[in-house]
């Protein structure tokens, strides 16, 4: 194992300046309070593995309220309790996150139900966690600073790239952790060792994952479809039988993959323009895997996994009208060099970035694909000069006329029929004479 000096100097090198400080503030809490503290799971996986992770959680041999709160006291934040779980989350001012929770272990009443929460040592609280390779605590005392707990063989396992449960009836009692496993195994390049695979896959043979909450489900496919690259995941899935459980449909086949590999670079080169409107990924790749689905089966994949109305109405209501309107794009796509930009913005306009995104990986008309990215580039934020009170000054009607006029205004900056302001003004009388 690590000796812990080794371990300082990956926190003074790794570490951003601003986490290194946290550290060490959390460090004199501790000590104030007469508690250990630990740092524990994926910050400490990431750290010994050299991958960025600032999301930093911590425990306490004690209760995290009050750590929370006595942290709070002395430092620009506020806590927010969860009295129930006996966690809380420290929110700085810019709005960074601390994650603090009490040593505690987890009973679950049945396979896939939320746990219950009692008081218990750091070693207990470590052993009721997913993998190994998440089962780290770094101690941040002063004494111990740097020391690493390591009950489990996570180094060893982090050594040999391989993702281990701890016991047999892991998977049993929360079915969600072999998507987790999967979702390790892929972000990491490590490997599920082979106990575990046999393990998740007796548990997939006795129908597990029918027992844990859409939500959860919901939840733990959407932080994969997430990922910058869910494609091998999403294969892994499929070939231990977990793709099946969450739809029967879904198949991961040549032209599946050409999707995704599609979708991955319309997301890549939304991202570069940054437009500011973030996109959720997992949209976009959810309409991939579910190409082949009709709309009823789609509405029941969003129904068993509750997907969030607002998605499920994009994702069943809107995704036939969209495919529509690009089946006759594609049309009259020898065309479309000639359209005006305000026609294509009129076929485009309300179709959100997820849709247009997936549209774009789906297409196999280059002139197509360069519509919507001209559109999504230049023409949609495009606004008249002139605004409605300028429209009433000029002498047009109060009421929808405004609108008209404005959409008009609109269409010919588009074609670029009008330039200056003095241009819109003398269209707007041109349009008060023909009507
Ligand atoms: P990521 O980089 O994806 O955030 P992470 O390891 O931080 O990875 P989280 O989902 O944030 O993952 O979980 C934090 C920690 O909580 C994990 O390291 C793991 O030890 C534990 N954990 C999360 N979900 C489970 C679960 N279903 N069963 C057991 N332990 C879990």
């Amino acid at each position: 194992g690590l000796h812990p000096r080794h371990v300082q100097r990956l926190i003074q090198t790794r570490l951003p300046k601003r986490i290194q400080q946290l550290l060490s503030q959390i460090s004199s809490v501790a000590d104030e309070v007469g508690c250990s503290v630990y740092a524990v799971g994926g910050f400490v996986r990431d750290l010994l593995l050299h991958k960025k992770n600032l999301d930093v959680d911590i425990v306490v041999e004690g209760n995290a309220i009050d750590f929370a709160r006595r942290f709070a006291d002395q430092h620009a934040c506020r806590v927010r309790a969860h009295e129930k779980f006996v966690t809380a989350v420290v929110i700085f001012d810019d709005g960074y996150k601390l994650d603090v929770a009490s040593t505690r272990t987890e009973y679950y009443l049945e396979p896939g139900a939320l746990p219950n929460v009692e008081e218990a040592s750091i070693k207990l609280d470590l052993y009721r966690r997913d993998f190994t390779i998440n089962t780290l605590a770094l101690a941040l005392n002063h004494d111990s600073y740097g020391e690493l707990l390591d009950y489990f063989g996570a180094q060893r396992d982090l050594h040999d790239k391989a993702i281990r449960v701890l016991h047999n009836l892991s998977f049993v009692e929360d079915p969600t952790r072999m998507f987790r496993a999967v979702r390790f195994e892929q972000r990491l390049g490590f490997k599920l060792g082979m106990h575990t695979e046999n393990l998740l896959r007796s548990a997939v043979e006795m129908d597990f994952v029918q027992r844990v909450g859409p939500l959860r489900l919901f939840n733990e496919l959407t932080i994969i479809l997430n990922e910058e690259n869910p494609f091998p995941a999403i294969s892994r899935l499929e070939e231990l039988g977990l793709l099946a459980c969450l739809c029967d449909q879904w198949r991961v086949d040549a032209r599946v993959k050409e999707s995704f590999r599609q979708a991955q670079k319309a997301l890549h080169w939304h991202e570069l323009l940054y437009t500011g409107s973030p996109v959720e990924r997992w949209v976009v790749y959810f309409l991939c895997l579910s190409q082949p689905l009709s709309d009823d089966a789609m509405a029941a994949v969003c129904g068993k996994l509750s997907v969030p109305q607002r998605w499920q109405d994009i994702l069943v209501g809107e995704r036939c009208r969209v495919m529509k309107v690009f089946h006759r794009l594609e049309r009259d796509q020898q065309k479309l060099a000639e359209y005006r930009p305000s026609e294509v913005s009129q076929r485009l306009k309300g179709i959100g970035d997820e849709m247009l995104l997936y549209a774009m990986a789906r297409t196999h008309s280059d002139a197509v694909r360069l519509a919507v990215s001209q559109y999504l580039t230049q023409w949609r934020d495009v606004k008249p000069l002139l605004n409605g009170d300028d429209l009433i000054a000029l002498g047009v009607d109060r009421g929808p006329r405004i609108g008209e006029v404005l959409a008009l205004l609109r269409d010919a900056r588009l074609d670029a029929e009008v330039s200056s302001r003095q241009d819109e003004v003398d269209f707007v009388r041109s349009c008060q004479m023909s009507c």
